[in-house]
């Protein structure tokens, strides 16, 4: 794929993002890896204004290139992307149902198996930090150990992939994850699985869709 037709795929992915309805007006960003950085959505700009020309391109190191700011919440993409060879994409989303746990320091426990869809037994909550900080990204970093999502306290929802139709297809799973959460929450406490069998559900995702043997 060329930087071009990535670029493009960055606003695809940004457009969808409102089409899933996990994202409204401005507060999501998405990146992907390329070469020895990363390409990222700018700050300011509504995503169905955003043309590929506006994808700022960044270093691991931190620096911008081109005529646009970069997303203000660089840093955990950054961050994502030096700590984690294998993540290609990563979106960031202030969806509704998510918010509405993350705003409660609540994140989403082993009340469905699908819950092992993000690597773990649970999708943490990241504690909360001023967005756009290095503390935000250390705490994120941390929150994500051994799984490609997590919620952000007080803010939104962050999920990674090895491409951008993965880590989206995986950001909207959380939203629908922490609305059904959510809604089992309205008429009772809902029943957690054990570890062993969220142990199990991780494996069987481990070699979903692999050739046998
Ligand atoms: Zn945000």
């Amino acid at each position: 794929m060329t930087e071009f037709e990535l670029r493009r795929e960055i606003v695809a992915t940004a457009l969808a993002m409102n089409e899933r309805r996990i994202n409204r007006g401005k507060s999501g960003n998405v990146s992907a890896r390329i070469g020895g950085g990363f390409l990222i959505t700018p700050t300011g700009l509504a995503y169905d204004a955003i043309r590929a020309d506006d994808i700022v391109e960044m270093t691991l190191e931190g620096e911008a290139r081109g005529s646009r700011e970069p997303s203000s919440e660089w840093r955990f993409h950054r961050d994502i992307y030096l700590a984690r060879p294998e993540v290609g994409a990563v979106v960031h989303a202030h969806s509704v149902f998510a918010t509405t746990l993350a705003c409660l320091g609540r994140g989403i426990p082993a009340f469905h198996y699908m819950v092992a869809i993000a690597g773990g037994r649970d999708i943490p909550c990241a504690p909360y930090a001023t967005f756009g900080t290095q503390e935000l990204s250390d705490h994120v970093l941390e929150a994500m150990d051994g799984r490609n999502a997590c919620l952000l306290a007080n803010h939104g929802m962050i999920a990674a992939g090895v491409s951008l139709s993965g880590a989206l297809a995986l950001a909207v799973e959380v939203e629908a994850l922490a609305e059904q959460y959510w809604r089992a929450l309205q008429i009772g406490e809902p029943s957690l699985l054990s570890d062993a069998e969220m142990d199990r559900v991780i494996k069987k995702f481990a070699t979903y869709g692999q050739p046998a043997g």
